[in-house]
């Protein structure tokens, strides 16, 4: 693992990254080759690199590097990207507070509490995962619940395996690998578990993770209680029906002794609510413009924080992008700003950015509410595009050029999905 030089800390930078994870590290790229000279770009771990040094199963950089990497791998080729670049990498630290006029108070093991400004930031501090108090599952509370990606901490970072026999509710991407990964370790995966009538993971994942590993999956059931006093004894789970209610008379109880959680993740927005960003009430994140930029002047945005991002590889577009505005921000080079609003119709559940502008070329992701195969996306009416199918687990990213906007002279646009004969 590349370790970064170590900082002479000032108390002023061009720009300051909130989070070196893949978000931060693309977004204080995209800064410097924007014109940014002084960037600084801090993490509360003990290394740069975020969710990444967890994720040893490959899969990563298909789209951005062309090849399959491991998670430590991108975020190696990352990291030694931003040192090159010379830019102030501060690990070990967290930021605590951020004010509306830029200063952020970073607290810090080895070099105590600091009070630094910053022209422009950029918040890319991630998400963390649902745990089993946001879907309040009824039973005791022993040992032995936990969300998949600490699983995926204890085994690939500390050794550990967390149980034997483990039953995985959710089929979000996380729990789908850790099926995988704890198989591998030898230890039992009795099922993975799904509320819904489809899986929350990339149709990738259930292939390489459960089917090739015989995995069951039961979709449409859910865990209804948990029993044992000190330590996870066994699951009762039900089916449920339309309205996702479990129909009791039809469940079964699972012993076990770990139950891992796959329920998805939270933006990690206590800083963008201290500082009184504007949200989407959707995503959860920052509502953003087209060049990353909050409600809040000079303030930007990027990765997970703002919206649940699928593949890694989208997430370091989007950030550079982000980076690139700060940038712009502080060279006094800013783009004109969005005129038009972007707004989610049918079968749409949320567009990033929400504003576009139509001087220039966007790339647009999306979510669907529900599966359809044989779609077509429309942007008003100026844009369509077929899809094969659609999943609400797998993002949609739409390019939108300019003189496909330059058509539209409205400024609101309905983006709609549509079910084709
Ligand atoms: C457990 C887990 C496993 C995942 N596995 C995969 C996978 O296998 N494949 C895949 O494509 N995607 C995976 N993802 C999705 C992954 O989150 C994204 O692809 C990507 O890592 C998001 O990048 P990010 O930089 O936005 O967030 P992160 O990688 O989470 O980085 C955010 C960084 O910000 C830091 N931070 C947060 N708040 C502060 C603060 N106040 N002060 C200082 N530092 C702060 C954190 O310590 C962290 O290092 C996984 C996500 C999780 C949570």
């Amino acid at each position: 693992m590349l370790t970064e030089h170590p900082v002479h800390l000032n108390d002023h930078y061009d720009v300051v990254v909130v989070g070196g994870g893949p978000a931060g590290m693309a977004a204080a790229l995209g800064a410097r080759e924007a014109g940014a000279d002084h960037i600084l770009m801090v993490d509360r771990e003990k290394d740069a690199g975020g969710i990444l040094w967890q994720c040893i199963h490959n899969g990563f950089g298909l789209h951005h590097f062309k090849e399959e990497l491991t998670g430590p791998e991108y975020a190696q080729r990352y990291l030694e990207q931003v040192i090159d670049h010379n830019i102030d990498v501060l690990t070990d630290s967290y930021v605590y507070d951020i004010d509306r006029d830029k200063n952020l108070l970073v607290m810090s093991g080895s070099k105590g509490i600091h009070r630094i400004g910053g022209r422009a930031i950029v918040l890319a501090m991630g998400a963390r995962e649902r745990t089993r108090g946001a879907i309040r599952i009824p039973g005791t509370r022993p040992s032995g619940v936990l969300t998949a990606g600490l699983a995926q901490k204890f085994v690939n970072m500390q050794g550990y395996l967390p149980g034997r026999r483990v039953v995985i509710l959710g089929s979000g991407d996380i729990g789908l690998i850790m099926a995988r990964r704890l198989t591998l370790e030898g230890v039992e995966v009795i099922g993975v578990f799904e509320i819904m009538p489809h899986v929350n993971g990339l149709n990738r994942n259930v292939v390489q993770c459960l089917h090739d590993f015989d995995i069951p999956l039961h979709l449409s059931t859910t865990v209804v209680e948990i029993h044992g006093r000190d330590r996870v004894e066994k699951v009762t789970v039900a089916p449920v029906d339309d309205q996702l209610r479990p129909d009791l008379s039809k469940a079964w109880d699972i012993p076990c002794d770990t139950m891992l959680l796959s329920i998805g993740l939270i933006p990690e927005n206590e800083l963008s609510r201290r500082i009184k960003l504007r949200l989407d009430p959707v995503t959860t994140g920052p509502q953003v413009a087209s060049t990353m930029e909050t409600s809040v002047d000079g303030i930007f945005a990027c990765g997970n924080v703002v919206h649940v991002h699928d593949l890694v590889d989208f997430v370091s577009q989007e950030s550079e992008l982000a980076g690139t505005g700060a940038g712009e921000y502080v060279t006094g080079h800013r783009r004109p700003a969005d005129n038009i609003r972007l707004v989610p119709g049918d079968n749409v559940t949320y567009c990033v950015p929400q504003t576009i502008s139509t001087d220039r070329e966007h790339t647009v992701y999306l979510r669907v509410r529900h599966p359809e195969r044989k779609c077509t996306i429309h942007f008003g009416d100026v844009y369509r595009r077929k899809l094969a199918y659609v999943f609400p687990a797998e993002m949609v990213t739409v390019k939108l050029q300019p003189r496909v906007l330059q058509a539209f002279h409205g400024d609101t646009l309905n983006v709609r999905v549509e079910a084709r004969e």
